[in-house]
Parts: structure tokens; sequence; C-alpha cells
């Protein structure tokens, strides 16, 4: 059983469903995933994986390319991190050759049947090849594949992406002057889309904008990342960002762009980009997100001000935000923690007690910088708090003799069906629990969240964002949320070669 009354074997649910989604984080199914596209670019492979590898930390469990030369399309795919599935297929990759391609790293169940889930998914339709790959959730997948399947559709992945590449071959959308256009305008919920088609690369975001998308320039060619921190990585230059609606395709007659919904006044790019997942060296929705969660830091320290010796944060993500803390206060910062870079990888283990010898294998404490002192510790997110306390309870190991946790964000309280994997209400800390007992349950001397009042002041256009997890108002009504694991495979298929 968790601090928090569920356990961490099998939450609310149990049964199969239950077993699956046992465990923190690192097993929990995912759809923040990175996007990385070429085109109009030699050794287009190659550039690819470059940009796929600084979108890493969006999805360790699944990496992929498919690449055209204009006329065939091959796709390589594998399970785990860019660079072992570049390693296992070296001679595969060698042969991909084109100059347009598209990429894509997952977060996703376990599991060896998961190989079908990892995308690019490409099929072949009457018009063509078309690849996939999606960034986001679409809230509406269930319904839409009851009817793609009720027209004869046979679905190859357990994806909610896989919809779209069924409706575009579907002699409905076919008959439509844009058959692209028809299809986007049915789907609800977050998508970031690329897709590659004849001799087009196509950029999509929803007309919220949840998940993001930019372009840039690379020599005579083009790329969209999902961040421009990729961007960088190739040595492209930033152009701007895909607009919410807006359908970009890039061809031999240059660029065209298109809507297929008019963008929302009230938009609802995820805040939570920038608070989490995001890398910090990413300009993303118009802000540098580093400077931005620089900034959380401070207003934190100016919200929730405390008497302490040093400060701490939780590396990576509490990283940018512990600076602004200290920068605020004037406390110093340090190295409280170090992280072990080797235990990255997501870990699949079977038990819970090995999971949480796996997750404090991952943070060692430097007992010198804590030993006989008021430390504060800061984070960039608490979501069910199992990280945050296992901390504390380490840092009085130790020897500290006070520990205040800072939370540069406000109580996470209500599930996202965006492309987050937060879990039910009932896994929340916050969802029914105030500050103070939250605290309790940590075993933190004090705990302070940044306000939502605090974190919009800091954004310059507070307006274009989603805060559905905080509030419980999403900028889009959600009818018929999919179960998270509503497309589970009935047929379990062997896993495949890794194409
Ligand atoms: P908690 O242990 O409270 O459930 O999770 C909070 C910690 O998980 C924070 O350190 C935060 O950086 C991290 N976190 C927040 N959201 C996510 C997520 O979606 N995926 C992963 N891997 N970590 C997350
Ligand atoms: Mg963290």
């Amino acid at each position: 059983m968790s601090a928090f009354g569920y356990t961490d074997e099998s939450p609310a649910g149990g049964g199969e469903d239950g077993q699956r989604r046992a465990g923190h984080w690192n097993d929990r199914p995912r759809h923040h995933c990175g996007l990385f596209g070429v085109y109009g670019v030699p050794d287009a492979a190659r550039v690819l994986l470059r940009g796929l590898m600084a979108l890493q930390h969006r999805g360790e469990e699944g990496a992929g390319v498919a690449v055209s030369d204009g006329r065939v399309v091959r796709a390589v795919r594998a399970m785990g991190l860019v660079a072992e599935m570049a390693e296992r297929n070296a001679a595969e990759l060698a042969a991909l050759r084109g100059r347009i391609g598209i990429g894509h790293v997952r977060y996703s169940t376990t599991g060896a049947s998961d190989l079908r889930n990892v995308q690019p998914i490409a099929v072949e339709c009457r018009d063509g090849v078309w690849a996939i790959a999606h960034n986001g959730n679409l809230t509406n997948a269930a319904e839409l594949r009851a009817r793609c399947q009720a027209l004869g559709a046979i679905f190859q992945t357990g994806t909610d992406s896989e919809i779209l590449l069924h409706m575009l071959a579907h002699p409905r959308f076919v008959r439509r002057p844009s058959p692209l256009v028809a299809a986007l305008k049915t789907l609800r919920g977050a998508f970031s889309f690329l897709l590659l088609h004849r001799d087009e690369l196509i950029a999509v975001r929803d007309r919220y904008g949840f998940r993001p998308l930019c372009l840039g320039r690379l020599g005579g060619g083009h790329v969209i990342a999902s961040e421009s921190c990729a961007l960088h990585q190739v040595g492209a230059e930033f152009v701007r960002e895909i607009e919410p609606g807006e359908i970009l395709r890039i061809g031999p007659g240059g660029l065209t762009r298109e809507t297929f919904a008019a963008a929302r006044a009230r938009a609802g790019q995820c805040v939570f980009e920038h608070i989490y997942f995001a890398r910090p060296d990413s300009r993303l929705f118009g802000e540098g997100v580093h400077e931005l969660r620089v900034r959380f830091g401070r207003r934190l320290a100016q919200e929730h001000p405390v008497r302490a010796d040093v400060v701490i944060p939780i590396p990576d993500s509490g990283v940018s935000a512990g600076i602004g803390f200290a920068r605020e206060t004037g406390l110093p910062l340090d190295f409280g923690f170090i992280r072990n870079h080797y235990i990255g990888r997501t870990f699949i283990q079977p038990s819970s007690a090995e999971r949480t010898d796996a997750a404090d294998l991952k943070l060692a404490i430097v007992a010198d910088v804590v030993r006989g002192r008021r430390v504060v510790v800061v984070d960039d997110s608490l979501v069910r708090g199992t990280t945050v306390r296992r901390r504390v309870r380490a840092l009085r190991e130790a020897g500290a003799t006070e520990v205040h946790v800072r939370i540069a964000s406000p109580p996470v309280r209500w599930p996202c069906h965006f492309g987050i994997d937060f879990p039910t209400r009932s896994e929340l800390a916050a969802a029914t629990r105030a500050p103070d007992e939250i605290a309790e349950i940590i075993g933190a001397d004090t705990l302070g969240y940044l306000s939502l009042h605090g974190l919009r002041a800091e954004l310059s256009q507070p307006y274009r964002y989603c805060t559905g997890c905080f509030t419980g108002r999403y900028p889009e009504p959600v009818r018929s949320a999919a179960p998270k694991f509503a497309f589970e495979p009935l047929l379990e298929a062997a896993t495949e070669a890794h194409r």
C-alpha cells in the first residue's frame, strides 16, 4: 500500500488492466511522444536519427523512422532508445535512401508485442504510401475506431494514431476535395501529426495546439520538430511554430499552408510542456523553457519563503526552478542529489519493491551537503507524491535537520485527456488533500506549491494554455475519453523483426 492509499501493484479496477497499470510513471502507457521530420535534406535518415536523439526525453520506449526516395518508403522501427535502435539496425538504416522522412520516439506500454505500436506507422493505400507519426491523444478514438471497424477496417496496432490512416483510405474521405482536411475535422483531442505521402511532408497541429510542433530551415530543405532543441541538434534554424489548426505541406512546389479549423481564441497549449516535458534548452509556445522555469522558481520563493540553509533541486526536472528559488532567496544552491545517468532507461521490474529500488538507484544523496542543514527541496511537480516522499526520507536519513518541499507548479487535481498520462483522480495526491495533509504524508516540515495565479502571471500569453490538470476545466469537452487500454490487442502478435 502506498502512502496515498492505493497499492503500487493494482490500482483501482484491478484485473488485467490493473496489472498492466501497476507501478509508477515509467511503466504506464504514455502519449507524450516526440516527432521529427525532414524535407529536401540529403542523408535524411542520419539527420532524422540525430533529431530524434535530441527528443529522446519525450519517449524512451520505442523509436522509428520512415524515409522516402520519392517512390519507395522504407521504415525501421524498434523498441528502446534511438541509439539502441540505430545500433541494432545499422545495415537497414544505411540502406534508407532519400531526402524526405519522418521519425518518432514513443512512450508506451510494456511487453514484447508492443513493437507493433512503435511509429511511424506506414501503409500502402490506393494513392500511394502514407506514413504517420503522432504526438497527443485523441479523445474520440474509441468511437472513431468502432466506426472504422464497422466499415470493415482491420486495425494493426493498438494506437489511436492509426485511425487517421483508415479514414484517409476510406472512399468516404477519398471522395472529398481534401481527404486530409475532412478526416482531421472529425478528430477530437490532442494531435500533432507528421505525415509522409508521395513527395510531400505534411505537418499538422490540432485546433487548440495542445502539443508543440515547429518548423526549421536546414540548407535548402526544411525540418519539423516537436521542440526546437532538436532543430539546433541538426544545425537547423528556427523559423516558426506550426499554428493551431494548421496543415503545412512541404513539397516540390515549396511550402503551402491551409487551415482545417479556426484556431480557438482560448487555445489549449499544454502548460505541463513548460513545467515538465520540454527540454530546458527548447523555445516552445513562444517562451524559452529554462528561463520560464527559473521564473516559476523565483515566484515560488516569493509565495512560499522559508528559513533554510540550502536549496536542493531534484534532478533533472527540478533544476531550473531550483536555480530560480535560490536566486530569489539568496540561499546557496547545491548538488544534494546526484543522478545516475546509466539508470535513465525504463525499468521493467516484476515487483513494486524492485521498481522502488530502481528508482532509488537513479538519485543518490551527497550527505555532506545536507547533514545538519535545513534543506529546501525543489521539484517541478508533485503528481502521486511517491517521488518526493522517498527523497524526503532519504534526506532525513542523511542528516538533514529540516526538509521543506517546494513545488514549482500548482497541485495536480484532475486527469489529463490530452496526452499526459495523469492517473485517475484517486491516485493524484492533491485531488482531495490540502497541502498540509500532503506535507504530513510525504514527511516534509512544510510544503508549498506555486499558485495557479503565479504560474499564469509568468506566462506571456496565459490565455493560450490548457490548465485542466489544475482546474478540471478543459478547453474542449471530453465526451468519450477512451479508457487507456481500450485498444489493447485481443490477439497477441508474435514479435516481428525490427522493421
Ligand atoms: P510523483 O512521484 O509525484 O507521482 O511524480 C512527480 C515526479 O515525476 C516529478 O519529479 C516530475 O518531474 C515527474 N513527472 C511528472 N510528470 C511526469 C510524467 O508524465 N512522466 C515521468 N516520467 N515523470 C513525470
Ligand atoms: Mg522529476
